[in-house]
């Protein structure tokens, strides 16, 4: 379906739960927060029923993300009923990879296409600082057992954030000569926890570009710009929400956990969707896609205007 802007959107991002394991300081407070309850949250088949629908109405990518997905018991059960959905062409999951390594030979059975890992320092200390007690070598074995269990096309999430990764900018790239993988870059957005921090910590992407003089540039793949590193197996991407705002190009809506549909990751505007089903949910989705807004209000002043947390929304 094409929204009021032109745009066709294909994409749906569904939150499976709020939980997690880690308490990245961007994105989650240190004590946690109060978790949805089990009630609150949508079951595998009220998942499955808006995914079906949204489906009907084109979209053609779903990823799973949370919170983190793997902590949701069941999910593997979950990603089997979203691919038996006909027309779907890929199922994705966005994880931060530290429960991964048994878990990445059943997703692949299930079907899931292609995972996104987040990682954002290769330094064992700095990693169990910023996830509040993560171990790296969980995600590096997360990631070596998603190669071992066919994964194609695995992505490297990085979140720039000045004064902290900014020096491992090629340590990151050069994960790429060896490796099938893309290394993603993904500007600090002024969200949740990070909507306050220091403006120094929000770093362009120009960054990368400064690091790496070398970049050849590749294309421009959905939201993000794709590089290689002259003679790499693996690629770049430049993800730049704030530096070249990619609104136009935006061909998502997110579902949270809860049940509302965002038709805009920054917007407070959301659709509940629960309870609804059949015509009734196919009209609510046609309604939340033709409001989604033009673009988004951030920048290095002005924070997101929704009311909610990355963990909450999914990213
Ligand atoms: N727990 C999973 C994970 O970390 O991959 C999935 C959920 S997490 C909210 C999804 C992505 O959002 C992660 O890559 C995380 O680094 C990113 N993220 C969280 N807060 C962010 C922020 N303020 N700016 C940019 N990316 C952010
Ligand atoms: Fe958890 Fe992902 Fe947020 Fe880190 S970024 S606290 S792993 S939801």
């Amino acid at each position: 379906m094409v929204d009021a802007f032109g745009r066709e959107i294909t994409y749906l991002r569904i939150s499976v739960t709020d939980r997690c394991n880690y308490r990245c300081r961007y994105c989650m407070e240190e004590g946690g927060v109060v978790p949805y309850t089990h009630a609150d949250i949508l079951s595998f088949e009220e998942i499955a029923e808006i995914a079906e629908s949204a489906a009907a109405l084109g979209i053609r990518k779903i990823r799973l993300t949370g919170g983190e997905p793997l902590v949701r018991r069941g999910v593997v059960d979950l990603c089997k009923m979203l691919r038996s959905i006909p027309d779907l062409s890929e199922l994705t999951m966005t994880t931060n990879g530290s429960l991964l390594a048994p878990l990445a030979k059943p997703l692949r059975e299930a079907g899931v296409d292609r995972l996104n890992i987040s990682l954002d320092t290769l330094d064992p200390e700095k990693f169990h600082s910023m996830t509040r007690g993560g171990s790296l070598s969980d995600v590096l074995n997360g990631l070596d057992a998603a190669e071992a269990a066919g994964f194609l096309g695995t992505k490297l999430n990085v979140v720039l954030i000045g004064g902290f990764n900014d020096e491992e900018i090629p340590t990151f790239a050069a994960l790429t000569k060896e490796r099938v993988i893309c290394v993603r870059f993904i500007e600090l957005m002024p969200i949740g926890c990070a909507a306050g921090w220091n403006s120094k910590t929000f770093l362009s992407s120009e960054a990368v570009k400064r690091a790496l003089p070398e970049l050849e540039f590749l294309e421009r793949d959905g939201v993000s710009e794709r590089y290689r590193l002259p003679g790499s197996l693996g690629t770049i991407g430049l993800i730049s929400p704030i530096h070249a705002k990619f609104c136009s190009r935006c061909d998502r809506i997110r579902l949270t956990s809860d049940g509302q549909l965002k038709p805009c990751l920054h917007s407070a505007m959301e659709y509940p969707l629960r309870g609804l089903h059949g015509d009734a949910l196919m009209e609510a989705l046609q309604q939340a896609i033709w409001a989604k807004p033009k673009e988004h209000h951030m920048d290095t002043t002005h924070s997101s205007d929704t009311m909610r947390r990355m963990f909450e929304i999914g990213g």
